[in-house]
């Protein structure tokens, strides 16, 4: 692997992709804003994941829930009392650390003291805030640390509005919060990030055959998208490690520049969740089956990704590095459906005679596919920057065009230029970004 951690934060505050946040207050550590370029990628990621488990499939419907719930959904479901990670704090320097996370338990890796740390406490990872003008206990509630409970309290709901028979899946995207320990690694630990989460409802019998089928649909997904397969695993979680909720769990892990770590878990959730709430509200939430007449809990198959984590991912993935004429060129190689920016029309040089027939072109283009236009230096440097966030064709004007009615149209990954018709431009374009 070529790249580190500072070179994809550096190429990501200098593109637009992410900025710290607050920076201009000198910043609130693991919180990051999403550029003009990052939100395209995060939205694009979004929207592919969407595509893939929503649209693309008969058996699965979305949702958009809201992020502050019921505090007794967080007590039914478990959050409120172990939804905690174990917290240790150095006697020394006061640094306080996630304990499973540390290399070395007995060493502070901040100060490096042996034998400095407190006992561990279970430190509970939920953001509390009040509901409304007075605050007290009453009033508490939680920032949802997971996508997942608002679709398991609209089962119901979801259910019998859609139709749809066992097995199904009800997917959500969006906002989760977790007061992390230790944040860090850029926006690959933060503690307001974005979640894309299915869970899917199948008799209990059948819960083995769509695990296997979960875990290896997503895997694919990622490797679909370009990710390197090599860089990609699958790592069951040993007993000790599973959620309170979990009777089995896998990670997909990508090798990051720090070592293998978790991109998604899919989790076999049994009937955990349905049964909480049914206890908790006592509104039955089994399921009944028409054919068979029996009434029953599902269980539930979880694909659970992080938005921008897996954004922060296929960054890395993309970053590549090569001697192009004795210079060396940053690539970034996303997939199209990736890519920020689909297209860039760059006119040659800023005179008005090659500025507004280029315009012209954007414009139209515009409706099909997002694109940067860019007037500004060189065209060297422009198709450098262009290559810096991944953009896959260039279109330039240039004087020629003016005459021949024709723009060049240079690929990203062989830097091959093709003189391509104005008017045949959308016919050329399309089939290579579909
Ligand atoms: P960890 O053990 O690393 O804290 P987790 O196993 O608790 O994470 P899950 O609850 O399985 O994580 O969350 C599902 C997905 O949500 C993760 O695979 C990850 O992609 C994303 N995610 C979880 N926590 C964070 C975070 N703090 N920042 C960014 N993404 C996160």
């Amino acid at each position: 692997m070529d790249v580190t951690l500072d070179t994809i934060a550096n190429l990501a505050k200098r593109r637009g992709f992410v900025f710290p946040s607050s920076e201009i207050y000198g910043g609130i550590r693991s919180a990051y804003d999403y550029g003009p370029v990052g939100v395209e990628m995060l939205r694009n990621v979004k929207n592919e994941w969407w595509r893939s488990m929503v649209q693309e499939r008969e058996d699965v419907v979305g949702v958009d829930t809201a992020i502050i719930q019921s505090r007794q959904v967080w007590v039914a479901s478990g959050h409120e009392a172990v939804f905690t990670d174990p917290l240790v704090e150095c006697r020394e320097c006061n640094s306080r650390w996630r304990l499973d996370k540390l290399d070395d338990p007995d060493r502070c890796p901040a100060c490096g003291g042996r034998d400095t740390f407190t006992e561990p406490r279970q430190f509970n990872l939920m953001f509390k805030t009040h509901m409304g003008p007075v605050e007290d206990d009453e009033n508490l509630v939680y920032l949802r640390p997971e996508t997942a409970q608002g679709i398991f309290i609209n089962f119901e709901n979801v259910r019998r509005t859609s139709r749809l028979k066992l097995p199904f899946g009800i997917a959500q995207v969006g906002k989760s919060f977790r007061n992390e320990i230790t944040p860090g690694q850029f926006v690959f630990r933060t503690r307001e990030f974005e979640q894309m989460e299915m869970e899917y409802f199948c008799r209990p019998e059948e819960a083995q055959k769509w695990f296997d089928y979960w875990v290896e649909t997503r895997f694919r997904w990622y490797v679909d998208l370009g990710m390197t397969e090599t860089h990609l695993r699958i790592r069951p979680h040993d007993a000790d490690e599973l959620s309170h909720y979990s009777a089995a769990t896998v990670d997909i892990e990508y090798e990051f520049p720090w070592g293998w770590d978790e991109l998604e878990g899919v989790a076999n959730r049994t009937d955990y969740d349905l049964r909480q709430h049914s206890a908790h509200s006592g509104v039955d939430l089994r399921y009944f089956d028409q054919d068979t007449g029996e009434r029953f809990f599902p269980y539930v198959i979880e694909p659970a990704a992080g938005a921008t984590r897996t954004m922060f991912a296929f960054l890395i993935d993309a970053y590549h590095t090569e001697e192009v004429r004795g210079e060396t060129r940053v690539v970034l190689r996303l997939h199209h459906r990736l890519a920020p920016y689909k297209l860039a029309v760059l006119p040659l040089s800023k005179r008005p005679e090659l500025v507004e027939p280029a315009a012209k072109i954007a414009q139209d283009l515009r409706k099909r596919w997002m694109l940067d236009f860019d007037v500004t230096q060189s065209i060297g440097r422009r198709y450098r920057r262009q290559d810096e966030i991944g953009t896959p064709y260039c279109i330039t004007f240039d004087f020629d065009s003016i005459e021949d009615h024709a723009v060049t149209v240079r690929d990203r990954d062989t830097m091959q230029q093709d003189r391509v018709s104005i008017d045949r431009l959308v016919e050329y374009l399309e089939p290579r970004l579909a």
